[in-house]
């Protein structure tokens, strides 16, 4: 079920059911030449898409853009600095919240993304320790490369130049969504180089064609749906774990 797509009536019978909510959050920046601008958006939104179609699940709108200062050297990437991208996240939680949402888990896929989400968590948290009053929810951050399995299947289908920025894993997952926006390009070096993430220029400069480590020429839209239907499966699971872990008070 997406929330997006129901009304007001449906989500409250849905709170009878269910206390759950997967929120795919992710960002929208460069992904190297072939790689769309959305793919750290799409990739949880595909998948927990997927996820809500064998399951009866609640699928929020998705956070789409997230902290990627680091890309904003290259036209089209959009950030959120991290103290903003905290206080729109706590917005959305207070919100879900106030519906009796009690489980809500951010299926995330941006690496940039993780520290902010962690902090924002923290802050909220912190809102009911100061008070001496329980949360009344509680949060979770999965990525999506995390999910069980799918760690497993990437390796075995990218044993080389998976890396970590522009992987063939993420682009495979949008071509078999989106199979009319699969590009095609040159690589040079094959491999792109590794190193740190600092500021956009540092980046640019260090990764001149946006990729880190990855050589995207090996996605193909099959690979993405293995990985999506996997994906999917897991995403149910940890979210029915989730689901059923109850408060010690
Ligand atoms: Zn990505």
């Amino acid at each position: 079920m997406l929330l997006h797509r129901s009304t007001w009536p449906e989500i409250e019978q849905f709170l009878q059911r269910s206390r759950s909510i997967v929120i795919p959050i992710g960002s929208n920046e460069q992904h190297g030449p072939i790689g769309l601008l959305g793919t750290d958006w799409m990739c949880p939104e595909i998948i927990a898409n997927e996820a809500q179609k064998e399951a009866d699940i609640l699928i929020g709108p998705t956070f789409n853009i997230g902290m990627a200062q680091h890309h904003l050297g290259f036209a089209g990437t959009i950030s959120l600095r991290p103290s903003t991208f905290m206080a729109a996240i706590g917005d959305w939680v207070r919100s879900l919240a106030g519906h009796g949402f009690e489980k809500i888990l951010f299926l995330n896929g941006h690496g940039g993304n993780i520290a902010s989400i962690e902090a924002a968590f923290s802050e909220l948290y912190a809102e009911a320790s100061f008070a001496g009053r329980p949360a009344g929810f509680a949060l979770k951050l999965c990525n999506w490369w995390d999910l069980e399995g799918v760690g497993a299947l990437a390796n075995q289908q990218f044993p080389t130049g998976h890396g970590m920025h522009a992987t063939p894993s993420e682009i495979a997952v949008t071509q078999w969504a989106y199979s009319d926006s699969i590009k095609s390009a040159d690589y040079h070096p094959q491999i792109a180089p590794s190193g740190p993430i600092r500021e956009a220029l540092d980046f640019r400069a260090r990764f001149p064609d946006g990729r880190m480590g990855s050589d995207p020429a090996q996605a193909t839209p099959e690979k993405g749906g293995a990985l999506v239907r996997l994906a999917a499966q897991s995403l149910v699971k940890e979210l029915g774990a989730f689901s059923r872990e109850t408060s010690p008070r």
